[in-house]
């Protein structure tokens, strides 16, 4: 199939990348660059041996993404462009509805011009909010708490009256949990541009010497212990969900909200110890205040994505943390020359 990657330097999109040239499936990756580097996608080039298309735009700019779009004549799309830190969200919300909501529209425009009618949108756990029960299934009730969460249940809505109004259209909204982990070449992995918000690459880089201590935020939940849980994901298995989407994608109609994750919740201090476990290196941390709306526990129920898309995830914590080790390891300065 033709594969039109929105955001496909990311950090997602570049495993995913991977993933699909692996596949033999045609390409063209649509970014801006606003958060990764273009050497993500030499790398990619390299490791598969595949060239691909490269179009630098936004996807706000709605000229270039239309042509970019006719040009290339994509059987899907998959649309992972957009700003994902959810405490910016809460202090830049305009920011952030014009980014992903506006951006999904635009780029929703050119494919109806370009004649295409399928997607495949990286929504978010998120879009779930407070637990009524866990797991959550797709089923659960969406009650974003922030306006980051409001983007994607927002775009889900959008995807869901695109699909009611053309019955050839097709949406795939992937819930990811905790994507964490890199490739197993360590030549691509997740490249924060400040201080990482979210504890996996805080931790790997504490370990590689770039931070100094990991802060816990509460130890005080009522979890195994008392650390907060998530459902972490090896962001290669997350890739081969989007490669099994697009493979759905081609032969059904209509709109499906499936969750990706693992099953299984894991603490804080669960991935200290695997991180240092797979780095031989110690992890100092101080248990602090807890972190303002925060959740103390939530993970997934998998078991529509294993009905529909025949995946599960393959990978455990130990080599999500040995992965994200080696590319931690192997790029101190993640894609900046070290
Ligand atoms: P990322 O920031 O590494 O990748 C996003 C890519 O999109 C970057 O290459 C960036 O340059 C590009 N981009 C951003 N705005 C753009 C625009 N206006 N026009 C063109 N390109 C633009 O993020 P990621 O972790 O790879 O996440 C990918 C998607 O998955 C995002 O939509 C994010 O909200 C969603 N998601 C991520 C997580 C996570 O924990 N990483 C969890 C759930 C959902
Ligand atoms: N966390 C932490 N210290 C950090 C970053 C995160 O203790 O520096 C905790 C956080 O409170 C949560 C878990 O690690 O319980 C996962 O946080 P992350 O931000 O990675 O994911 P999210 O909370 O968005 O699911």
């Amino acid at each position: 199939m033709r594969v039109f990657l929105t955001g496909g330097a990311g950090y997602i999109g570049s495993h995913t990348l991977l993933e699909v040239l692996s596949q033999d499936h045609e390409v063209c990756v649509y970014d801006d660059f606003s958060n990764s580097e273009p050497e993500a996608l030499n790398r990619v080039a390299k490791l598969t041996n595949r060239s691909f298309e490269t179009v630098e735009g936004d996807v706000l700019d709605r000229p270039k993404m239309r042509q970019a779009l006719i040009d290339f004549r994509p059987d899907v799309v998959v649309h992972f462009a957009g700003k994902k830190a959810v405490g910016e969200s809460t202090e830049k919300p305009l920011m952030y509805y014009r980014n992903n909501v506006e951006g999904t529209l635009s780029l929703l425009e050119g494919m109806e011009a370009a004649g295409c009618k399928r997607i495949v949108f990286s929504s978010s756990a998120t879009v779930y909010g407070d637990p009524h029960y866990l797991p959550y299934d797709e089923a659960h009730p969406l009650a974003p708490t922030n306006p980051y969460g409001m983007t994607k249940y927002m775009v889900e809505l959008i995807l869901k009256d695109w699909c009611t109004a053309q019955d050839d259209n097709t949406a795939v909204l992937l819930r990811y949990f905790n994507p964490v982990g890199a490739h197993e070449s360590g030549e691509i992995g997740e490249d924060p541009n400040d201080i990482p918000n979210n504890l996996m690459p805080f931790v790997s880089q504490v370990a590689v010497g770039r931070l100094e201590k990991l802060r816990v935020f509460g130890a005080d939940y009522e979890t195994p212990d008392g650390t907060g849980v998530r459902d972490y994901i090896h962001v290669v298995d997350l890739a081969k969900a989007h490669a099994a989407a697009i493979g759905f994608a081609g032969d059904h109609k209509g709109c499906e909200a499936i969750n990706v994750g693992s099953g299984q919740g894991s603490s804080v201090l669960d991935v200290v110890r695997a991180f240092e476990g797979a780095s031989g290196r110690n992890i100092p941390y101080d248990v602090v205040e807890r972190r303002a709306g925060d959740i103390a526990e939530f993970y997934a129920d998998p078991t529509k994505a294993y009905n529909l898309l025949g995946w599960k995830t393959e990978c455990d914590l130990a080599d999500m943390c040995g992965s994200a080790w080696k590319w931690q390891s192997q790029n101190p300065n993640g894609y900046k020359p070290n």
